[in-house]
C-alpha cells in the first residue's frame, strides 16, 4: 500500500470548500440546503472584462506566458498599486499566480525554512497555517478578541516574536471577521516589524474594494518597511473572477525573484486568457464598483440585525469584506432531541441539518465562532437568518 507523505497527512482540507462540497452534495440528493459557507461574489464577471478575453482568444493569446505574467499586465498591476496604495511597486516587483492563494504558497515556499515561526492572529483565512505547515514552518497563532474588533495590537506582535519568527500574515479588510485596519493601526504594526529587519509581513489585501469604512489602507506605503512587506491582491473578490485563477503580488525584489523560480517549476504563468482579462479589470477605475459595495453594505446591515435579534449571538461589526463572524460559545453545552453541542463545528452540523451551510471557526482559529458568508441575495439571507434563529431557539 502507498504510504502517502507526512507533509499531506499534517495538513487539513480547506474548510469553506470541504462546506461547500458537502453542501453541494447534499443539494445533489434533493435537501434544501443555503449555503453561506464559501466566500464568493454571487455576481458574475462585468462584461468589460469578458470582452477582453473574448478578444484575446481572438488575438491568440493562446501560449505559454512569461512565467511571472505578461509585461504589459505586471505594468498594469504596478499603476494600480501607486494609484489606489500609494506603494511605488514597478513591473519588476509584480509577479502574477493561479490565484491569491498561489500566491500566498510561493511567498511561505520562498521564505520559510522548516522550523521558522510564522506569526498569525487568529481568527486567520483557513489556507494561512495549512501553507505554512506543509513548508514546514510552525504556525504561531495569536487570538484576538471579539471585544478589541478582532485587531491584533502591536503589543501582541511584539510579544509574540522570538528569535525564530520570520513572518507575519493578515489581512484587512479580514476574512473571517471583516475587521479593518486604520493608517494609523498599521503604522502601529510597521513600528514593530521595522525593529526586525529579518521579519517579513504578508498583508493580504483581497478585499481591498469591498470596504465600508471609508479608505484602505497598505503597510507597504510606509517607506521604512517597504522592503520587508509583500502585498498580495488579486481580482477574485472585487471583480467576481474567483473561476478565472488570478492573483497577484507587490513584493521586494528578490521576494518576487524567487516566486517567481517556484512558479517556474510548479505551474509557469497562469491562463493566457485570464490575463488579458485582468489588464481589464486593474486598469478599470474602481468607482464603478460602487453598486456592488452598496449591494454587500445593506446586506451586512440584515445579516447584523437578524444576528442581533438571537439571544446568545454576539458580533462585531464588520467594516469590509462579506462575512460576519459571530460569537456562539453560549450554545455549547445546549440540547436537542437528544443531542448537546459541545462545539462550533458540532453547531455547523446542526444548522446543516436546519438547512444552513455555514463554516466553524476552528479553521480559523477560534473555535467560539461560526463564519457566515453574506455573497447572497437578501431574500436568501432573510431566509437563511429565519432558519438559523428557528435552529437556535430549539436549543435548551
Ligand atoms: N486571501 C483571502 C483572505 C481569501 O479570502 C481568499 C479567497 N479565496 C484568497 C486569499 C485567495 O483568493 P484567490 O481566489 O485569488 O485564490
Ligand atoms: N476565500 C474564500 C473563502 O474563504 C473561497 C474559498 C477558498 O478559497 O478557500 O471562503
Amino acid at each position: 500500500m502507498i504510504q502517502l507523505s507526512d507533509r499531506i497527512l499534517s495538513m487539513e482540507e480547506s474548510a469553506t470548500l470541504a462546506m461547500s462540497r458537502k453542501s453541494r452534495e447534499l443539494r445533489a440528493q434533493g435537501k434544501d440546503i443555503i449555503s453561506l459557507s464559501l466566500g464568493e461574489p454571487d455576481f458574475f464577471t462585468p462584461e468589460f472584462i469578458k470582452k477582453a478575453a473574448n478578444e484575446a482568444m481572438e488575438q491568440n493569446y493562446t501560449m505559454y506566458t512569461p512565467v511571472p505574467g505578461y509585461d504589459d499586465l505586471r505594468d498594469a498591476i504596478a499603476n494600480k498599486f501607486n494609484r489606489d496604495n500609494g506603494i511605488p511597486y514597478k513591473r519588476e516587483h509584480i509577479v502574477v499566480s493561479t490565484g491569491a492563494k498561489q500566491s500566498i504558497a510561493n511567498l511561505v515556499m520562498a521564505v520559510i525554512n522548516p522550523g521558522d515561526e510564522v506569526i498569525i492572529p487568529a481568527p486567520y483565512w483557513v489556507s494561512y497555517a495549512e501553507i505554512v505547515k506543509v513548508a514546514g514552518g510552525i504556525p504561531v497563532v495569536v487570538p484576538t478578541s471579539i471585544e478589541s474588533d478582532f485587531k491584533f495590537t502591536p503589543e501582541q506582535f511584539k510579544a509574540s516574536i522570538t528569535s525564530k519568527s520570520k513572518m507575519m500574515m493578515f489581512s484587512s479588510p479580514c476574512n473571517p471577521t471583516g475587521t479593518v485596519y486604520t493608517k494609523e493601526e498599521l503604522r502601529a504594526l510597521a513600528d514593530v516589524l521595522k525593529a526586525h529587519p529579518n521579519m517579513v509581513v504578508m498583508s493580504d489585501e483581497i478585499y481591498e474594494h469591498i470596504n465600508f469604512v471609508g479608505h484602505h489602507y497598505s503597510m507597504a506605503q510606509f517607506e521604512d518597511v517597504f522592503d520587508q512587506i509583500v502585498t498580495v491582491n488579486g481580482v477574485s473578490k472585487a471583480w467576481a473572477m474567483t473561476g478565472w485563477r488570478v492573483g497577484y503580488i507587490g513584493a521586494p525584489k528578490e521576494i518576487a525573484d524567487a516566486c517567481n523560480k517556484i512558479q517556474g517549476q510548479f505551474t509557469s504563468g497562469t491562463c493566457s486568457i485570464a490575463q488579458r482579462a485582468t489588464i481589464a479589470a486593474v486598469n478599470a477605475d474602481p468607482a464603478i464598483l460602487k453598486d456592488m459595495v452598496k449591494a454587500f453594505e445593506s446586506r451586512r446591515e440584515l445579516v447584523l440585525a437578524a444576528l442581533n435579534d438571537m439571544p446568545g449571538v454576539k458580533c462585531n461589526r464588520p467594516g469590509g469584506a462579506f462575512y460576519v463572524f459571530p460569537d456562539i460559545s453560549s450554545f455549547f453545552g445546549k440540547s436537542v432531541d437528544g443531542k448537546t453541542i459541545g462545539s462550533a463545528e458540532d453547531l455547523c452540523m446542526y444548522l446543516l441539518d436546519k438547512g444552513v451551510a455555514l463554516v466553524s471557526g476552528e479553521a480559523f482559529g477560534d473555535p467560539t465562532c461560526l463564519r457566515i458568508s453574506y455573497a447572497a441575495s437578501e431574500e436568501t439571507l432573510t431566509e437563511a437568518m429565519r432558519r438559523v434563529k428557528n435552529a437556535l431557539a430549539e436549543l435548551k
